[in-house]
């Protein structure tokens, strides 16, 4: 009688990982692929797979949450799960372990080390059933975003301006030495006429909050608020914002879901009574948040998103407003840089250089000297020579590199600055570049 084989759903939306999967695995198993999360948990649901080999940042639906699927009531029993990632950071293995893989890859692997992880998972004893369901996460505002409202377009092409809130990464950053770059944590506002579009909620989000209050006396504001990620640097302002607590005004915010919960359950926990005197739950504007799936379209503005390569989930946006586009790079570290050079890793770089190609400005991240980088490598962060090389790459006309190293004293940024001037006319390079500073505002 002929043996049963057992059955692979290989789940990445890089086709050429799918397929070399594909290659080395069919002989000794059957196979079939899904080109990202949502399309592998619809795959795994009718196909009832023995092992989903799954890759992290996808569209649509990331790699924790399809891991989380699989191991809910909904999900498959006994189902063994690899996560093959390129993101070698150890938050990224701890966090998809806990999400309920049973090992952990980086890629690109070779083709011996695939074989021996599938053979040895799929001969061991079969995963523990279902786990219990999460606990609950709070009232039920989270939307995904294919249930927004469909929005209002305006006829006569509003003016956009961006407007620097905080421009210092990692940490607030006071002292007599970097009053000229400031040190707020990140916050940028693109404004759309009357419409603020805010990137970051960083510590720079409280000055933008008594701006817009003096701004919109007795009308009320209607605000979207990306996030790329929710490390402190980029949430810390939240709670300080103070139109948040005005009935009038009403705010959507909007990033992916979190690697271990829902965008709404981090804002809540990060404002928790161990850590703010205000619970979420009462602030009184319209408060809601939606998780991304894809583009997004604020009716002023269309904003699409890309997976960065950072501790944890990470995002950047591309806002296409009013015949302008304005890409946002922030907290991101080279996938050749880090992972050294491969096929795979000069793809995943030219999709994020091809994710910002042609902006009028580009807002990137540098936090390192190609010197510092050396013994920060692996933190997920980049040099002023990475950006300097991804704005020649992706022909912006401008640069405003922010996400400033705590350690970078005004002075130390005059001269990081003139460094990336001096590379890019090495380098032929067009693009104008500054440092961003808080307080800075571009018409663009
Ligand atoms: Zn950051
Ligand atoms: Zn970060």
């Amino acid at each position: 009688m002929a043996e049963i084989k057992k059955r692979i759903l290989v789940v990445d939306d890089d086709e050429v990982i799918r397929d070399l999967a594909v290659d080395v695995l069919s002989e000794e198993y059957e196979m079939m692929q899904a080109c990202d999360g949502q399309d592998g948990w619809e795959k795994a649901q009718d196909w009832r797979p023995d092992l989903v080999i799954t890759d992290l940042m996808m569209p649509r639906m990331h790699g924790y949450e399809l891991c989380r699927l699989l191991r809910s009531p909904e999900g498959l029993s006994g189902v063994k799960i690899i996560v093959a990632s390129s993101k070698p950071y150890a938050a990224d293995k701890a966090q998809a372990i806990a999400a309920g893989a049973d090992e952990y890859i980086v890629k690109p692997f070779s083709i011996g080390e695939i074989q021996d992880k599938v053979r040895k998972i799929l001969s061991s004893a079969p995963a523990a059933g279902p786990q219990p369901p999460p606990a609950p996460e709070g009232p039920p505002v989270t939307n995904r975003s294919s249930s927004l409202p469909s929005p209002v377009k305006s006829e006569v092409p509003l003016p956009v301006s961006v407007r620097f809130w905080g421009t210092r990464g990692s940490c607030p950053t006071g002292g007599l030495k970097n009053v000229r770059y400031g040190g707020n944590t990140l916050c940028t506002e693109i404004r759309i006429g009357d419409i603020p579009v805010i990137i970051d909620c960083g510590t720079g989000l409280r000055e933008l909050g008594v701006e817009l209050a003096a701004e919109f006396p007795g009308r009320p504001i209607a605000g979207h608020i990306f996030v790329g990620h929710t490390h402190w640097d980029h949430i810390q302002g939240f709670p300080f914002f103070t139109p948040l607590y005005n009935p009038r005004n009403t705010f959507t915010v909007y990033s992916v879901r979190g690697a271990r919960s829902s965008l709404h359950r981090i804002f809540s926990d990060s404002m928790a009574l161990d850590y703010f005197p205000v619970p979420l739950s009462n602030l009184a504007s319209k408060l809601s948040f939606v998780e991304l799936e894809g583009p997004v379209d604020i009716g002023a503005a269309k904003v699409s998103f890309q997976h960065l390569n950072h501790p944890g989930v990470c995002i950047g946006f591309r806002v296409e407003a009013q015949g302008k586009v304005i890409t946002y790079i922030s907290d991101h570290e080279g996938f050749a840089k880090l992972g050294g050079d491969s096929e795979m890793a000069r793809r995943q770089d030219a999709a994020i250089v091809n994710f910002a190609r042609g902006s009028d400005l580009l807002i990137m991240e540098a936090q390192y000297t190609e010197q510092e980088y050396a013994s920060r490598k692996g933190w997920g962060h980049g040099t002023y020579d990475d950006a300097v090389k991804f704005a020649g790459a992706s022909g912006v006309s401008r640069m405003a590199i922010f996400h400033h190293d705590p350690s970078h004293t005004d002075d130390m940024m005059d001269a990081n600055i003139k460094y990336c001037r001096e590379l890019l006319v090495r380098d032929g390079v067009k693009t104008e570049c500054f440092a961003a500073w808080d307080g800075l505002r571009i018409k663009l």
